[in-house]
């Protein structure tokens, strides 16, 4: 094997990263192996993960369940197509996927990671409605601060700033954007938080296909948890004006929020929904859009009668492996107590920044804690004093937040919040 240094020379040369320039100055670490909620780096150092790698290693790294489950199908079966063949991790994963989510969500359509399956969703409702004979209802409502991926769709329907949306102005199709609900999560909702929604309805309902949005939790777009009210009344108004309802449960799915799905808090059922990320357990890339019997059965009735869509490693046997074991770990696990535990936690370690003068918030729900700050960070120099102080946590903007795998333990979980406190309290003022 080359050198260390080597290695990373290739990197920042060649290699980019999420978000970034490719002749970056911002730090990436070289990972040599990872192992429960600790990432090792190859100059020895171990860092308790507060990322979970993204919201998805949920069940820690180097599982051993998954890795036998995994290897198990890898000797029997790494890969074949799903074009006219079936396998079955994907009849056993769909089994228990339409087990654990809402009921009227009756049949999936695999893709390779969360954007498609939004980009899935998106086409999906499209189709519905040419199928019902109403083919200008193509555009999608979203909310501000949204985020829901990277391809053309689904960036179409992220924040239109934090998004760019002027850089590919004339390359995405314009959607329309509604105010993000000020209501809290366990608040009341008032028709201040509605009125946007509604207007949207009466103006454009006509040619909108779907809502889309992240129930409960926004993540990436500004980590803000609303009330499950919104999303009661959202429902109820989509109905009421022909408008789809698409949940993007990539983030909150898998109990992240302390409810299997997010939607379980509002007692609210989408048209489709997309779940991805904690999906494998963070091993391998799978998403799934699901829908309802009415949604599949009218594209199956309309033009062409067939969807149009059909990814290379569809439901690929070793990621379909990989989720339903790492959903079955998580079914036998005493999921609720131990969100409750993570919950707990968080609340005791980052409410304290309440009193820091550098933070304007704090907020926790489920195993998900934030911090938010009066001033962005500054990258460069605060992922450094996270990593030596034997963490790993990964602001953007103004937000410091942690989602760690739900195997970590106390003693980790208080050495996570203890270092998020003493860094922010660090910083300027
Ligand atoms: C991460 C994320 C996506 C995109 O998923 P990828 O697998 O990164 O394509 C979409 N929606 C939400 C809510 C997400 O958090």
């Amino acid at each position: 094997m080359q050198k260390l240094d080597d290695l990373l020379k290739i990197d920042s040369d060649a290699i980019w990263h999420p978000y970034s320039a490719l002749d970056s100055d911002l730090p990436v670490y070289h990972v040599e192996s990872a192992n429960g909620v600790r990432l090792k780096l190859s100059d020895g150092r171990k860092l308790i993960d507060g990322m979970a790698s993204w919201w998805s290693v949920i069940h820690g790294y180097n599982q051993p369940e998954i890795n036998e489950a995994l290897e198990k199908q890898m000797k029997n079966m790494a890969h074949v197509m799903f074009g006219g063949l079936t396998h079955t991790p994907a009849i056993e994963l769909t089994q228990q996927l339409l087990d654990i989510t809402p009921e009227p969500l009756d049949a999936v359509f695999y893709s390779d990671s969360g954007s498609v399956s939004v980009d899935v969703a998106m086409k999906l409702a499209i189709h519905y409605w040419q199928a019902k004979g109403k083919p200008k209802k193509q555009r999608f409502i979203s909310l501000r601060h949204g985020y829901h991926g990277d391809t053309f769709g689904a960036m179409s329907v992220c924040d239109p700033e934090t998004g760019m949306h002027s850089l590919f102005a004339d390359a995405m199709p314009k959607q329309v954007f509604i105010e993000q609900p000020q209501c809290r999560f366990g608040e009341v909702c008032t028709e201040k938080d509605i009125s946007s929604l509604k207007q949207a309805l009466i103006e454009y309902g006509d040619n909108v296909a779907a809502l889309i949005v992240e129930p409960i939790v926004q993540g990436a777009g500004g980590m803000w948890f609303y009330s499950a009210e919104y999303l009661k009344q959202a429902s109820e108004l989509c109905h009421e004006h022909n408008v789809l309802l698409i949940f993007d449960e990539i983030a909150t799915g898998f109990a992240r929020t302390g409810k299997l799905f997010a939607c379980e808090h509002a007692d609210v059922v989408p048209d489709i929904m997309c779940v991805g990320k904690a999906l494998t357990g963070g091993y391998l890339s799978l998403a799934a859009t699901l829908t309802t019997k009415d949604i599949h059965e009218t594209i199956d009735n309309g033009k062409p009668g067939v969807f149009l869509h059909g990814p290379t490693f569809m439901a690929n046997p070793l990621a379909c492996t990989a989720a339903l074991s790492s959903i079955r770990l998580l079914l036998d696990s005493n999921w609720q107590e131990n969100i409750n535990r993570i919950q707990y936690g968080l609340e005791q370690g980052l409410f304290p920044c309440m009193e820091l003068s550098q933070v304007n918030d704090v907020r926790i729900l489920g195993a998900i804690g934030v911090v938010e700050l009066n001033e962005p960070v500054d990258m460069k120099s605060i992922v450094p004093q996270f990593v030596d102080a034997g963490v790993w946590v990964r602001p953007f903007g103004k937000l410091v937040y942690v989602m760690p795998p739900y195997i970590i333990e106390n003693d980790d979980l208080t050495f996570l919040t203890d270092a998020m406190v003493k860094i922010i309290s660090s910083l300027q003022k």
